[in-house]
């Protein structure tokens, strides 16, 4: 007999790092979940951007049973099809040549910050180390991963901090002019900054970003973990700019809820990640690509990634005209399926408050901070369901702000 659980044996058995919602979900239907009490939810927060095609797609559960009657894991000491053609496919639709697997975003950026060291050490010498990042980005929770990320809330009280990382003001292209020099080996950004509160990078940014580095011969790695994977409507948000980094992370909603990362960069310079300089046991599973390929092979239509931008359309004129009821946020911003509303100065702080009314209404969103509301649904999300969720956050909306 399976053992009774509830949320209360979360505080019992758990480490207390998180603190999780009141309810427990149980099971999944496209952009709909249901919880111990068969209470439903329409789901807006994609299990923080990962959950792409929604709960139990039918092409990713059938891709994930085929490979699960097949072979699991063999370890990098072996190679596997799986792999090989999620490699291919992200060759092909990409500005890469050459991809190196992982379990997570914070892997990804791991493996970016150490190959970019690794470039510039081999071909510039020992002083070309300064990684260039800004505040409120977030790129992991590994100790490089969180100091290369500009919020010491995260990265403080673990002692002393991998050197070498220097914190600007996101968009601020003067700051970077005055900052960057041939001791920089890489500038990371966000396209579009996600836990950070849903702020996209500005057109003259980014590109003044690219400009600057091949200056200085520093390479521009994108973090992508949020923001790719169709997120922004695009296969990946720098198509979006039409600024192609030298290399990018992904992970979050590469396999749709399946655990995988990737790393993505030129031939010349994943040249400098030699045999035995980096690695993953698990890094590059037959199970996480075979999901990958399948969720990829679907988020690269035309036509799916078309309807993000409908969709985005669809959130964003809703919200307007709850706002124009309620006077609640300041701004609606974002990009794509991943958009944030943040809070007016008056509610300031109350984002937990609007997520936690939107459970009692049937509705999960997320915070991207504690002043802006972040919805990240699946991608492929009926209108049906943006409209119903949107009318059970509007009554969560009236309750917050009568409160
Ligand atoms: C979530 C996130 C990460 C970390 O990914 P994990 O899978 O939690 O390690 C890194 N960068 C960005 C932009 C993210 O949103």
């Amino acid at each position: 007999m399976t053992q009774q659980v509830q949320r209360a044996d979360f505080d019992r058995v758990m480490v207390p790092n998180y603190a999780p919602a009141a309810f427990v979900p149980v099971r999944g239907q496209g952009s709909r979940v249901w919880d111990q009490q068969g209470k439903e939810y329409v789901d807006f927060a994609g299990g923080i951007a990962v959950n792409s095609l929604g709960h139990a797609h039918p092409a990713l559960v059938a891709a994930l049973t085929e490979q699960a009657g097949k072979l699991w894991h063999v370890s990098n000491s072996l190679t596997n099809e799986p792999a090989l053609r999620l490699a291919s496919k992200l060759v092909e639709t990409t500005f890469a040549e050459k991809v190196f697997f992982c379990n997570s975003g914070g892997e990804a950026n791991e493996a970016a910050f150490k190959l970019a060291r690794r470039y510039a050490i081999d071909k510039f010498g020992p002083d070309k180390v300064e990684i260039i990042a800004f505040n409120n980005a977030f790129h992991g929770r590994t100790f490089f991963t969180v100091s290369v990320g500009g919020q010491s809330k995260y990265s403080d009280g673990f002692g002393p901090k991998p050197g070498g990382i220097t914190h600007l003001p996101f968009n601020d292209l003067d700051a970077l002019a005055k900052q960057i020099s041939d001791k920089t080996c890489a500038v990371v950004m966000e396209p579009l900054q996600g836990e950070g509160g849903i702020t996209p990078a500005t057109q003259a940014f980014i590109e003044g970003a690219r400009a600057l580095c091949d200056k200085h011969n520093a390479l521009l790695v994108f973090d992508e973990v949020q923001s790719g994977n169709g997120r922004t409507g695009t296969l990946y948000a720098y198509q979006s700019f039409g600024v192609v980094p030298d290399i990018l992370t992904t992970a979050k909603g590469l396999g749709g809820g399946f655990p995988i990362g990737a790393m993505l960069t030129t031939a010349d310079i994943a040249s400098h990640l030699a045999v035995g300089t980096h690695g993953s046991t698990y890094g590059g599973n037959p199970l996480g690509c075979a999901v990958a390929e399948a969720a990829l092979g679907i988020i690269s239509q035309p036509a799916v990634l078309a309807a993000v931008q409908d969709k985005h359309n669809r959130f964003k004129q809703r919200l307007n005209a709850i706002n124009a009821q309620y006077q609640c946020f300041s701004e609606i911003r974002g990009m794509g399926l991943l958009i944030g509303a943040a809070l007016v100065p008056a509610l300031a702080g109350k984002a937990k408050d609007f997520m936690n009314a939107g459970a009692k209404e049937g509705v999960m969103v997320l915070q991207a901070g504690p002043d802006v509301i972040r919805f990240a649904p699946s991608l492929v999300i009926p209108d049906a369901d943006i409209d119903e969720g949107l009318n059970r956050f509007e009554r969560a909306v009236a309750a917050v702000v009568a409160k």
